[in-house]
């Protein structure tokens, strides 16, 4: 037996007992003759002490000096001997095993280690490695006790999940890895085939036809914790593999689906924080919230909602937004309250010139041609510019703002989009830069009512809004409707600011699926050839079914405060979205790829396009 106690386990109520304890010497030090070790594990860390003195008669004390003095850092070794108070006054509070040390009687080298390429101890984030060197070596950053806590947080929320689902009835089910391509608006990773050279298997963006295929099997409540594979260009914080609860269930409309959702996060939150989640969530419709808070993933948890001025600042004289307003822009406004700004803990009673300067130079920077402002004072709204807005004007701005004395009005004009945009990052940041969200704990909302499609602003395209199986609101679409004005029976959870699921009820009609597709500018043959088989699979009395998908890595990772997703997936890809610890993607060798009959396609390509040209 290695073992008898893990490295985090003995207490005082241990001392005398005779233990065995093994791990990873993180650290040893020689107070003259007597040795110090720092034995370690996923549990913690236990003081290990060789003394001479305290040895019993008879022991080899010298070979056992030898097998100690050979243990170097993070070598894997085993010990026994007896668990001892520390001596008075070296006790260390911070370590739970830190009243109590073990007097080394009998101690071997298990394994060795080759010299760290950076040391396993728990530095604040500035002082860890770079991120590169922590991938390329992550089963050793694996060790450091931030890492291990962020993967049993993320096992424990997984593990009460599974529970949940168990008690209501869900089953599990596991839907293929190598299938044909499911739409979610990225690019698939593509498998070649080798019995059928030519043909290619998609990995799953995600199990959505799987999942309602199942719904059509009559299985009514599914769920799993899906793996899915997008291959998108590398964005901050994304990853080309990543983990979904995803569920489905049959006879249900969006507020069952929602329900579901809420009653499992209280779950969730009762088993690993043994608090009330407060449910149900707020339902935001999606215009409602572009409008209030400048995107459709907004952070309920502090108010600076953004309210349209364009018509109140119409008549006023002031250039900037005459000139915005005469080429169709729009002029938006938020209230920084003053009482906001007395209750943040970064203490200023108002925000002074320089940080208002400040705050325009920010706003330049995400591409506004600036930030107007007003106070409300004792004498009304003052700025340097109020004199180009007349008195019913100012009037006006006090009242549709709410404005009390003390507050800061600031103006962000531009065209639509741009100024929406901009005013909810305004919003978010100053939220971030007065602290109105420290200590207010998480803020979840159900954004409702997305439209079905929306129109690339370059190729002015068609394309789903999440995926091409959703609902219209209505249960059709009309040929004469403006595709870009259909609503969809569509829900995403929002949490804290972040998208972190998204769900609707599906078309069960194989034929409006069919207009959908058609809508979305898919040929018949197009249609038949990518989806006919779950066309067909529709049209043998598929149920009215709905689900969603929740963001396992991003939903961890904000209930942790993670800055990234990296953190709390175990061996993540790096921004670029390439493995550092097994260097992959990596080459192939020829031989493999000619076994594909992947070199002959290419070269039969480069021979057609050959033959073309000599055409
Ligand atoms: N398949 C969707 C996604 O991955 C989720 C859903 O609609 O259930 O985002």
């Amino acid at each position: 037996m290695y073992r008898t106690h893990d490295c985090g386990a003995l207490r005082a109520e241990h001392i005398g007992d005779r233990v065995k304890v093994a791990g990873w010497v993180r650290f040893s030090r020689d107070h003259g003759g007597v040795l110090f070790f720092d034995l370690a594990d996923s549990y913690g860390s236990t003081q290990l002490v060789f003394d001479p003195d305290a040895m019993t008669d008879g022991a080899d004390v010298e070979a056992l000096a030898k097998t100690l003095n050979s243990f170097g850092r993070e070598s894997v070794i085993a010990v026994s001997g007896f668990v001892r108070e520390r001596v008075q006054g070296t006790a260390d509070p911070r370590n739970p095993t830190g009243q109590v040390e073990v007097l080394i009687e009998n101690a071997i080298l298990l394994n060795t280690s080759k010299p760290m390429p950076f040391e396993v101890a728990d530095q604040k984030n500035s002082l860890l490695p770079g991120e590169d060197l922590r991938l390329r070596y992550r089963y050793l950053d694996l060790r450091r006790a931030q890492m291990i806590q962020n993967l049993r947080f993320r096992h424990s929320f997984i593990a009460s999940a599974r529970r949940f689902f168990d008690d209501e009835g869900f089953v599990e089910v596991e839907t293929p890895l190598l299938t044909r391509s499911t739409p979610e608006g990225a690019r698939d990773f593509i498998v070649p085939s080798r019995t059928m050279p030519g043909r290619f298997y998609a990995l799953p963006q995600s199990p959505q036809l799987y999942k309602q295929m199942l719904m059509i099997g009559g299985i009514d409540k599914y769920y799993q914790i899906a793996r899915c594979f997008r291959d998108e260009d590398s964005r901050a914080d994304r990853q080309p593999e990543f983990t979904q609860i995803d569920l489905e269930m049959s006879f249900v409309d969006e507020k069952e689906v929602q329900a579901t959702v809420e009653r499992l996060l209280a779950h969730v939150w009762k088993t690993i924080y043994g608090t009330k989640l407060q449910i149900p969530f707020t339902r935001v419709p999606f215009q409602e919230a572009i409008a209030k808070y400048g995107t459709d993933a907004p952070d309920v948890r502090f108010g600076l909602e953004i309210v349209n001025v364009t018509s109140a600042v119409a008549s006023a004289s002031y250039d900037v937004f005459k000139k915005i307003i005469g080429k169709g822009g729009i002029v938006l406004c938020i209230n920084l309250k003053s009482s906001l700004l007395s209750s943040s803990p970064s203490d200023s009673s108002s925000l002074g010139r320089k940080e208002v300067d400040r705050l325009i130079e920010w706003a330049k920077g995400e591409g506004m041609s600036g930030l107007t402002w007003m106070r409300l004072s004792q004498e009304g709204l003052s700025s340097n510019i109020v004199k180009y807005f007349p008195l019913e004007v100012r009037d006006a701005l006090v009242k549709m703002m709410g404005a009390e004395l003390g507050d800061l009005l600031l103006f962000i004009g531009g065209p639509k989009i741009q100024a929406t945009k901009a005013a909810g990052a305004l919003r978010v940041k100053l939220a971030k830069d007065l602290g109105l969200v420290n200590g207010k704990g998480h803020g979840f909302v159900w954004v409702v009512d997305c439209p079905l499609v929306t129109k690339d602003a370059v190729s002015g395209r068609l394309e789903p809004f999440h995926h091409p199986f959703v609902m219209p609101s209505k249960g059709r679409v009309g040929a004469d409707e403006d595709p870009a004005s259909i609503g969809g029976l569509s829900y995403d959870l929002v949490l804290d600011g972040f998208e972190i699921g998204s769900g609707s009820i599906r078309i069960h009609d194989p034929e409006l699926q069919r207009e959908v597709f058609g809508m979305l500018g898919m040929t018949d043959g197009e249609i038949e050839r990518k989806f006919g088989f779950f066309l067909e699979a529709l049209g043998y009395g598929a149920p009215p079914h709905g689900g969603i998908a929740l963001g396992v890595d991003r939903l961890v990772s904000i209930l942790l405060g993670c800055d990234s997703i990296r953190e709390v997936i175990a061996f993540p890809k790096n921004k670029r979205f390439q493995s550092l610890l097994d260097d992959s993607p990596a080459e192939v060798e020829e031989s493999k790829l000619s076994e594909l009959q992947l070199l002959s396609l290419a070269e039969g390509e480069d021979e057609a396009k050959a033959k073309k040209k000599r055409r």
